[in-house]
């Protein structure tokens, strides 16, 4: 059961490098959860609590689960990801017992960073989800409120946790001592974008015509994701066209063909 909804990475490969436009974010997530790890008696003679849970908001494939990943690279740390979805069971007392084996295959794996994408699917306001006034879910919420608890002193392990909706957050779970530290994780400006363009395109054959600046312009409102999308979709237009280096139009193509499909998949959720 461990195996299928937990993913557990002993030093994942992502590194702050590979993270583009967020350099706020990444200075408050090195402090927040790095500096503790790596420098726990810091804390200890300052004679303050570091955080004791970090989380992250804002749309959709914009670097959450990287800004994650960099940490525990950094400090050598295991990374254990569990999705909140994963936490609401049909049967009682499966999500509290999956959230003790989380934090248990944490103690064995330590330095770890525990990240739970999709918070929200445990602790949503009552009002806002049918699954939040469910006991159980409640249940499975308190039980890791609780572990939090449990290791608050320690700094071995660090809790990240990430949502797309923080207007559905139950505000309970932001108190202190718990997720008591809010980072925002917006969408990229145009600076940001260009330096993601760039980021994806390190190992790529690229024409001397390409201005990342200007297709960084072209492609507003793109996030991370998207952008990583593009480039991979300018290299298969390059390859249909029977060519190795990919050209600007190529890139602009992509940028049509990831917008296009992106306008799909909003259109199916409403
Ligand atoms: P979700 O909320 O959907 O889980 P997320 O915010 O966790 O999304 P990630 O999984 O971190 O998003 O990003 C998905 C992919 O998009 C990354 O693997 C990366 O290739 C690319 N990406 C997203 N944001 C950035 C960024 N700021 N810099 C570079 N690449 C990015």
């Amino acid at each position: 059961v461990r195996a299928r909804v937990m993913e557990v990475t002993e030093s994942p490969e992502v590194s702050y490098e590979d993270i583009g436009g967020l350099e706020e974010q990444m200075q408050e997530v090195r402090e927040t959860v790095e500096m503790p790890l790596e420098k726990p008696e810091m804390f200890d003679d300052v004679g303050i609590d570091p955080p004791s849970g970090v989380l992250l908001y804002g749309p959709p494939g914009t670097g959450k689960t990287m800004l994650a990943k960099a940490v525990a690279n950094q400090t050598d740390a295991t990374f254990i990801k569990m999705a909140g979805s994963e936490l609401v069971h049909k049967f009682i007392g499966e999500g509290a017992k999956l959230v003790r084996d989380l934090f248990d295959v944490a103690r064995e794996h330590e330095p770890a960073v525990i990240f739970i994408d999709e918070i929200d699917a445990i602790a949503a306001k009552r009002t806002e989800s049918k699954t939040s006034g469910d006991a159980e879910v409640q249940r499975t919420m308190m039980q890791l409120l609780s572990e939090m608890d449990g290791f608050e002193e320690r700094g071995e392990i660090r809790i990240i946790a990430a949502t797309n909706r923080f207007d559905m957050l139950d505000r309970a779970i932001l108190r202190p001592g718990r997720f008591d530290r809010l980072i925002e994780v917006p969408k990229p400006n145009a600076e940001g974008r260009e330096i993601i363009f760039e980021i994806h395109t390190r190992g790529m054959n690229v024409a001397d015509d390409v201005e990342f600046g200007e297709l960084a312009e072209e492609a507003d409102n793109a996030s991370g994701a998207d952008i990583k999308a593009v480039c991979t979709e300018a290299g298969m237009f390059a390859i249909r066209d029977d060519r190795t280096e990919i050209r600007m139009e190529d890139f602009r193509n992509a940028w049509d063909k990831v917008q296009a499909e992106s306008d799909e998949t909003e259109d199916v959720s409403k």
